[in-house]
């Protein structure tokens, strides 16, 4: 069962008389502990997908479709749900990173403190048990020295361990979903590749589920197990990793290939 299923999405943006169509109907859907990429070039509408599934679209968003998920036991339609029902699934059920975890961290806090914060703001938990919660988090994404460093601030630590302890914020409420949306971007080679390993490990110890977004089919070939290829708003093909890189069938995917000699 999918944990996660878009049907026929369609984003469409009204500024004065123009019509931007974003998504032209995509689908798609993501099952239990699945890595899912989605790749494609910019302004092809990856950002805008993700937006749609954490409900974020701004208010002249004009949106069809479903963004089916698992909620209570039932299955709802995410675009349905009220305001207040949305708040309490974002960083709580769907869970997100971004490509730069300076632009999300508060460099006032302690970053322990940041991810109790969360922890607290989606369960009724005492200050030691939110903690207790955000130290086995910073342990999950392997920050070692989880203790000491619940009080240090964002700045006395590097670009990898800060992104790490945005994905520890992250996973701390067990979301079934993590978007992660070109979340190694702003880190150079080596610290890129132990990101990578990590979403596996997460994937394996929690049965996480991610929707990885990137221009990188090197990042794809690493980690994901199914790929969608998303060009001007439209899905132009998806299925397993190897089959299509060994067997691209759209000409933007072939181009996309050809311009990474090495697959
Ligand atoms: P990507 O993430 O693949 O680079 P986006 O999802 O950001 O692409 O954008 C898809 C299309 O939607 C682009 O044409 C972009 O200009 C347009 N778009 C995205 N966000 C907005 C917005 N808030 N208002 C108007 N147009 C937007």
């Amino acid at each position: 069962k999918p944990v996660l299923s878009i049907r026929n999405l369609k984003v469409s943006f009204r500024i004065e008389d123009k019509t931007i169509d974003a998504l032209k109907g995509i689908s798609l859907e993501i099952k239990r502990g699945e890595i899912v990429a989605l790749v494609g070039e910019s302004g092809s509408g990856k950002s805008v997908t993700c937006l749609s599934i954490m409900g974020l679209l701004p208010v002249y968003g004009e949106v069809s479709g479903s963004i089916l998920f698992r909620y209570n036991g039932r299955q709802v339609n995410l675009l349905s749900l009220s305001e207040k029902e949305k708040r309490k699934i974002r960083g709580n059920l769907i869970s997100m990173v971004f490509q730069e975890p300076s632009a999300v961290l508060n460099p006032l806090l302690t970053v322990g403190e940041q991810i109790a914060e969360t922890v607290k703001a989606h369960r009724n938990v005492s200050k030691e048990e939110a903690k207790r919660i955000a130290i086995r988090s910073m342990e999950m994404v392997r920050i070692p020295d989880a203790d000491r460093r619940f009080y240090q601030y964002p700045h006395e630590l590097s670009g990898g361990l800060k992104q790490r302890v945005v994905i520890a914020s992250g996973i701390a409420n067990n979301p079934a979903i993590l978007l992660a949306d070109e979340p190694t971007t702003a880190l150079d080679v080596t610290v890129s590749a132990q990101i990578l390993k990590l979403f596996k490990d997460l994937k394996e110890k929690m049965g996480l589920s991610v929707l990885l977004i990137t221009h990188d089919l090197g990042i794809v070939a690493e980690i994901a197990d199914r790929v969608f290829v998303i060009y001007r708003g439209e899905i132009v093909e998806g299925g397993d990793v190897f089959q299509i890189f060994d067997s691209p069938q759209h000409p933007y995917t072939k181009k996309l290939l050809s311009s990474r000699p090495s697959f």
